[in-house]
């Protein structure tokens, strides 16, 4: 469910470049319950091929490093010729330099070895996994039409054969909760990952989980519930070495509009509130313990460490008496100064270590399965 858009272009937390191309469900064999990409990015329909270079020309740079990126369908599932024609038509782009690479995303059961090998020979260098979770139950009730094998086998296939590999997870899914969302990222981690990209389950209007919700058949997560749950993936991502680089759908005037979100945990500011919660997390606990003031941050940090409309601010007032931020230019993103000790927020911010009991998907389905489905009723 990326949501890219046709136009413009964004960097990512991991540096790159990506100058997306949206071919909405193309390619998508049955519709997921929560889907609605035309929702996600406004677009309805995907670009013929031949209108491909003429939206490259006008996007890309005249030298570059990013990636053209095919989001919002299965681009693997594709008849083969169109998939050889969409990429056939950036190929000489690549060949120019304006761009390094390919990116697509797709489906986990439409990434075997023959899929695979065509995305390399065209030179595909990086797919993005559409996991969404690792639990049978939860993708047979998001009607993915796939299971948590499809995931690891299409993983190891896409890194045997030296592709960079984005997943995807939406925590808050029918039949999903904590448990499964903590689980599901210890089998997406295990797959080692070059970065993963976190959305917690929003209802879209006209999907069948609109049709749930209505029904009182699904409860999605409260936005701060999501919001603390998103803090401790990103929390363990982190501490895997794991970059996320997206966390909640990207803003835009067809979410926000009459046929877009209904209800769910989003906000336009999704990732700012989860990086809050962890400041305010690690500021909590500093000052419990005694940590003396003032406080000082990177200059990048300091909206994060105020929290959205000063919420952490005020919240540490209330407990702890006044609090003095100060910015230091010469401080690390995200490290603080304590008077003369300097310390980490993702120290600071640690979440208990959870057993290893490694992806449940790889041996036995049944341990994903014994969550109370705290989100959903149906
Ligand atoms: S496979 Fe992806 S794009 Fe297609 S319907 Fe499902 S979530 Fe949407």
């Amino acid at each position: 469910m990326t949501d890219g858009r046709a136009a413009g272009r964004r960097r990512n937390d991991i540096g790159m470049r990506v100058y997306p191309l949206f071919i909405p469900h193309q390619g998508c064999p049955q519709r997921c319950v929560y889907c609605r990409q035309e929702a996600v990015a406004g677009m309805s329909t995907a670009p013929a091929p031949a209108a491909v270079p003429g939206m490259l020309d006008a996007m890309l740079p005249v030298r570059g490093d990013g990636e053209v990126a095919f989001f919002g369908g299965s681009f693997s599932a594709l008849s083969a010729p169109l998939q050889e024609a969409y990429l056939r038509a950036v190929a000489p782009f690549l060949a120019a330099g304006r761009v390094a690479g390919i990116r697509v995303s797709t489906r986990p059961d439409a990434c075997g070895p023959e899929a695979v090998e065509r995305l390399r020979r065209h030179g595909v260098t990086t797919v993005e996994l559409g996991c969404q979770s690792f639990s049978a139950r939860v993708l047979t009730q998001s009607g993915r039409g796939h299971g948590p094998r499809d995931a690891c086998g299409a993983a190891s296939r896409l890194r045997a054969a030296g592709l960079r590999l984005g997943l995807q997870l939406m925590p808050g899914l029918p039949g999903a909760d904590t448990r499964e969302a903590r689980r599901s990222l210890a089998c997406a981690l295990a797959l080692r990952p070059d970065f993963l990209r976190l959305y917690p389950t929003v209802v879209l209007r006209h999907t069948l989980l609109e049709k749930w919700w209505r029904q009182g058949r699904y409860s999605p997560m409260p936005l701060l519930d999501a919001v603390a749950l998103c803090a401790e993936l990103l929390w363990r991502s982190r501490q895997a070495g794991v970059p996320v680089i997206r966390l909640g759908l990207q803003s835009s005037p067809e979410l926000h509009g009459p046929d877009g979100i209904v209800a769910g945990p989003y906000h336009p500011a999704f990732g700012h509130l989860v990086k809050s919660y962890l400041w305010r997390r690690a500021l909590d606990r500093l000052l419990t313990q005694g940590g003396c003031q003032p406080l000082a941050v990177h200059p990048s940090d300091v909206a994060d460490v105020r929290g959205h409309r000063n919420g952490n601010l005020l919240y540490l007032q209330r407990r702890f008496g006044p609090v003095t931020i100060q910015v230091q230019e010469r401080l690390e993103r995200d490290g603080l100064r304590v008077g003369a000790r300097l310390l980490n927020l993702w120290e600071l911010a640690r979440f208990p270590v959870i057993g290893r009991r490694g992806c449940p998907s790889f041996s036995v389905e049944s341990p994903l399965e014994a969550g109370s489905g705290e989100h959903a009723k149906g």
